[in-house]
């Protein structure tokens, strides 16, 4: 079984931020900023390059959780990001289609 679905089924320890019948939210185990924070389906999707029309309303509740998420961490006023990385240039490391929340210091643009 994929890591983020161990951690959707709560089989490793994660700190979760945020859960509903269709996601989970926690903190990522390597931050990349003060806060980070990755929303992930509970249904396993390999990757946002795989998805189809099929996949279009848990997509939708990533970024409606996402901005939860933001809000609750306080950076509505001062911004965030939204990642969501596919395949080896995009750098994806887990195969299961995940959100990065990145927020709480000012982010560069275009990222490396
Ligand atoms: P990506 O490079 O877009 O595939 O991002 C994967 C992210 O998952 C990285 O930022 C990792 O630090 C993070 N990560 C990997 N394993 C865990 C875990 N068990 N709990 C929390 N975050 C994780």
């Amino acid at each position: 079984m994929c890591i983020f679905c161990k951690v959707a089924k709560k089989e490793i320890p994660a700190r979760i931020v945020l859960e509903d019948d269709d996601l989970v939210a926690f903190h990522d185990i390597n931050p990349v900023a003060p806060i980070h924070v990755l929303v992930i389906p509970k249904q396993h999707i390999t990757g946002i390059g795989d998805v189809t029309d099929e996949h279009a309303l848990v997509l939708g509740k990533l970024l409606v959780a996402a901005r939860r998420v933001a809000e609750d961490a306080g950076l509505l006023q001062s911004g965030f990001r939204v990642v969501v990385n596919h395949g080896q240039h995009a750098g994806q490391t887990v195969h299961h289609v995940h959100v990065h929340v990145l927020g709480g210091r000012p982010l560069a643009w275009p990222p490396g």
